[in-house]
């Protein structure tokens, strides 16, 4: 039996799918047609300097679920442990839409401020809390990490509960 935890949460209530989104200026869109796997913020410095702001949104999706269309160009980033991850923005507009780390091959993580409709997100977590903003006050979550966690279970496990209508198994 699995390890679980009892939630304190109230259900989030989550738009239908497909869920759609794109880019500022409208040239790319973009569609997820099944269930998001987990919803968190990064709080480390790189993800402050991609979002210039003061956090990174990681909607991730499997890429089964994504469809993309438009004009799009890629960013390599290097990864500190190895390999890279592939940023994708518009190629008119210059907005970061997607990530994908390697080794990430059936997901990607969407920024998840491109949706169409982002008002109803709430994140399951927040990583990398050790170098947040200060005005950052993440007391009323349950799962804040300092760095990066060793896994992402407890993150999609409360994911999973927050998100009742799309994981009525739990
Ligand atoms: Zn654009
Ligand atoms: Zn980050």
């Amino acid at each position: 039996m699995s390890h679980r935890r009892a939630w304190m949460m109230t259900p989030l209530e989550t738009p239908p799918l497909p869920l759609t989104g794109g880019c500022q200026c409208g040239a790319v869109r973009y569609t997820i047609s099944g269930p998001p796997v987990v919803f968190y913020l990064c709080h480390c410095t790189e993800c402050q300097t991609q979002s210039s702001s003061a956090f990174g949104e990681s909607l991730r999706v499997r890429l089964a679920d994504f469809d993309i269309t438009g004009p799009t160009k890629v960013f390599l980033r290097p990864i500190a442990k190895g390999g890279h991850q592939t940023c994708t923005f518009c190629e008119i507009c210059g907005t970061r839409l997607t990530h994908q780390r390697d080794g990430y091959g059936d997901k990607l993580n969407v920024k998840a401020g491109t949706l169409d409709d982002a008002q109803w997100l709430v994140p399951a977590g927040h990583i990398w809390a050790s170098s947040k903003q200060a005005h950052m006050d993440l007391a009323a979550y349950d799962l804040v990490y300092p760095h990066q966690p060793e896994t992402d279970t407890d993150l999609e496990a409360r994911w999973r509960a927050m998100t009742p209508a799309w994981h009525p198994e739990g």
